[in-house]
């Protein structure tokens, strides 16, 4: 079974073509969530970054459950939700300063 405890490993994992291909899984929950923060959905707003023409990439598919204690699911498209950047902030209560530099820590 893999691991998904420590930086490297998620890491590679959000790297890898299976995640973030261009089919990957994040990818095909994104698109079954029709583009949409599901969090936003639930509290009755739809996200949409008017100064943004490229909204989608603003959107972060985040694991229900954490693959930090369920790395059996990581691959769960069931377990995946689409949520924006500001939601998902909100869920792991981090906030990230630095605009430009997500790439580094993509979940
Ligand atoms: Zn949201």
């Amino acid at each position: 079974m893999k691991e998904y405890k420590t930086k490297l490993q998620k890491r590679k994992f959000y790297k890898s073509k299976q995640w973030s291909g261009v089919n990957g899984l994040r990818e095909q929950a994104i698109r079954r969530d029709n583009y949409e923060c599901q969090e936003c959905k639930r509290l009755g707003k739809v996200y949409t970054d008017k100064h943004d023409p490229d909204k989608h990439k603003r959107l972060d598919v985040d694991h229900i459950k954490e693959i930090y204690t369920y790395p059996e699911l990581a691959l769960e498209l069931d377990n995946l939700e689409t949520l924006c950047i500001r939601c998902h902030n909100k869920k792991h209560n981090r906030f990230r300063f630095k605009k430009n530099k997500w790439d580094d820590e993509r979940w």
